[in-house]
């Protein structure tokens, strides 16, 4: 096989080339993204063709999903490009699905296993030519995995980086700290949008590689922001998502991190959205031994979650992060003014630091000064930028001035 490389998503084989043999362990499933490949099985030793796939079909899924040995071969037979699919990649899929789905599809696997057509008979007609067109939802869904394939490739190839934002004193506009948001820039697609991938890694464990990475990179990153500022303490807020919180190791790894770079535990403000109340358990644990240590917790998108207030009672975090949605209107809509001045109040409440996300414009700037919140972010102080430019931004200039527009 040639171009066999761990760290493409992308996999070439020649005409004539032996994709995967009968018997062989399911390792790889395909997206077959260019060319033509048959499937085939032996029959009294010689090769009974199957099926032949083409462009946009999935190749050798059966035995990744059910873990049984290969009951076809494949073969291509034109020069063909697919994108790889691991094992591991369907296997978390298929253990994260409802039990009753998962036993649906065994079902349909062992019945399929056992057709005619797969174990010898070769009396069923060949389907020839293309396979049929895939609707345009399992379009999205291959699309996701061949997102997820190239986003594992990325973090093995370091092409996730993390930006840093401004946060900043409402009143004064000095720089309080960063956030880290993590950017991907694929040599194929361009810039990927973190919201996009961001969510397939966190319905992956995929988040736990790349959440690792980044806290790394942005508490090493702090400490040289921080020894550039000695006349103030400042903090970086990493984004965490719960499958992250639920790894046994995180708050030692965390530690150790934060140990290595000469950094308080205070420094670190670890963003999670209220989803961290309601899946895991271990995950909130984790979150709480966190918050013992001296890591500061913020709500993230505070105000646009479904869960009710409840878990306010139970559970203490340093600061909200209210949405940015909230301030897009606050100028417009006095509903969205009362909302926003009511959480503010509640912060306070509750002894928390309260941090407005989104902010623009001085007007929007001048409007939350006066509703008492504490901390802004948002493109008018600054958006996310690569390491080096916040640096010379750091040397050039300590104090934000709003632009004045
Ligand atoms: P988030 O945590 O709510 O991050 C704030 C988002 O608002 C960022 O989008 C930021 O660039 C954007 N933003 C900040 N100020 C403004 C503004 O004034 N106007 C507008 N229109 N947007 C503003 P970004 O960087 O695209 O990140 C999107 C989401 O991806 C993040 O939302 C977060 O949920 C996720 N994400 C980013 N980095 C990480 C990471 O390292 N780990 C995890 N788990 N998620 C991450
Ligand atoms: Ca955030
Ligand atoms: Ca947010």
């Amino acid at each position: 096989m040639s171009n066999w490389g761990s760290s493409s998503a992308l996999k070439h084989f020649q005409i004539g080339e032996t994709i995967f043999s009968e018997g062989d362990p399911g390792e790889w499933a395909y997206i077959i993204e260019s060319g033509r490949v048959e499937v085939a099985v032996n029959v009294d030793g010689q090769p009974f063709p199957l099926r032949i796939l083409t462009t946009g079909d999935v190749l050798g899924e059966m035995a990744v999903m059910d873990t049984a040995p290969r009951s076809a071969s494949a073969k291509a037979i034109e020069e063909t490009v697919c994108v790889a699919i691991s094992s591991h990649q369907i296997s978390e899929r298929v253990q994260d699905a409802d039990p009753v789905v998962q036993l649906l599809m065994k079902t349909l696997l062992h019945r399929i296993r056992n057709t005619p057509q797969v174990t010898s008979s070769p009396h069923l007609r060949i389907p020839n030519g293309k396979a049929p067109q895939s609707p345009a939802e399992n379009d999205q869904v291959l699309d996701k995995m061949r997102l997820e394939s190239e986003l594992r490739a990325a973090l093995d190839n370091q092409q996730l980086r993390p930006h840093y934002q401004p946060l900043v004193n409402i009143h004064t506009c000095q720089v309080l700290g960063f956030e880290a948001l993590i950017r991907w820039f694929s040599p194929t697609r361009g810039h990927v949008s973190p919201g996009e991938f961001t969510s397939i890694a966190e319905e992956t464990s995929l988040i736990i590689p790349i959440g690792r990475q980044t806290l790394k990179q942005a508490c090493r990153d702090l400490a040289q922001l921080q020894t550039m500022s000695p006349d103030r303490v400042l903090f970086m807020s990493i984004n965490v998502a719960p499958r992250q919180l639920a790894e046994a190791d995180f708050l030692a790894e965390l530690q150790a991190i934060i140990d290595r770079y000469k950094l308080q535990a205070s420094q670190v403000k670890l963003e999670v959205t209220e989803r961290v109340f309601m899946e895991d358990p271990v995950a909130l644990k984790t979150l709480q031994c966190c918050r013992q240590a001296g890591f500061h917790i913020a709500l993230d998108d505070f105000g646009t979650g479904f869960s009710s207030l409840n878990y306010l009672t139970r559970f203490e975090v340093d600061g909200f992060k209210i949405d940015r949605a909230f301030v897009r209107e606050i100028i417009t809509n006095p509903r969205t003014q009362v909302l926003l001045s009511s959480m503010l109040t509640m912060a306070k409440g509750l002894g928390m630091q309260t941090v407005v996300e989104g902010i623009e414009t001085l007007e929007q700037l001048k409007m939350l000064q006066r509703s008492g919140c504490d901390i802004g972010q948002g493109y008018l102080f600054g958006k996310p930028l690569p390491f080096r430019e916040v640096q010379q931004l750091l040397n050039k200039e300590l104090v934000y001035k709003p632009i004045r527009s």
